[in-house]
């Protein structure tokens, strides 16, 4: 890379930090951006800065999103009553868009990793406690991946609700073991919410 003038090395460095992006991507998309326009650079650049401005954490579901409540929260047509579990944004657009779901989320913001140093601390485990706490929650869905990180969340919260009212389920093994929600098919997602079972 020591071929390539400092702002260019500089660029790829900043692009090679990105999750799944190794020093040859860093540099094709380096190459891009140096070819393109001037506007286009800025554009790219100015939504980078407007969403770190612009977006942050929903205050009840923790979804992200553009102001204080999300705007699932913020609609009167969702069942306020079921809350849906899920590790991160990208399982809350996955059930979103199988378009089989009408109640709330929770999003966690990962998973129990003990290797990793995320304990039940890093979790936003005691918001969703007050959450159920607090409110009119009749049933918590567990939608956390069906691997042995997401399993073993799902049963930290079912162990942590045991004293509540509210009745817990996982969503059913429609998705593959081991997988990920945000790449199971959308029919796939809505059967798996269908037939969950009770924890
Ligand atoms: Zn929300």
């Amino acid at each position: 890379m020591s071929g390539y003038a400092p702002p260019i090395r500089r660029l790829i460095e900043e692009l090679a930090r990105f999750p799944g992006i190794g020093e040859k991507t860093a540099t094709r998309l380096a190459t891009f951006i140096i070819r393109g326009s001037h506007e286009d650079a800025q554009r790219l650049a100015e939504s980078i800065v407007d969403v770190k401005r612009k977006i942050r954490l929903c205050s009840v579901c923790f979804h992200l999103c553009e102001g204080e409540v999300c705007s699932i929260c913020a609609d009167p047509s969702r069942d306020r009553g079921t809350v849906c579990v899920v590790e991160d944004p990208d399982a809350l657009v996955a059930i979103e868009e199988s378009q089989g779901y009408r109640g709330t989320y929770h999003v966690l913001h990962g998973v129990l990793a003990p290797l990793d140093g995320i304990g039940p601390d890093q979790l936003r485990l005691q918001e969703l406690l007050d959450r159920v706490s607090g409110s009119a929650v009749r049933e918590v869905i567990l939608a956390t991946n069906p691997n042995v990180q997401g399993e073993s969340t799902a049963l930290l919260i079912t162990k942590l609700l045991r004293p509540t009212e509210v009745t817990v389920t996982r969503i059913a093994q429609g998705v593959p073991v081991g997988g990920e929600l945000k790449y199971a098919d959308r029919m796939t997602l809505g059967k798996a919410l269908e037939f969950r079972r009770s924890m």
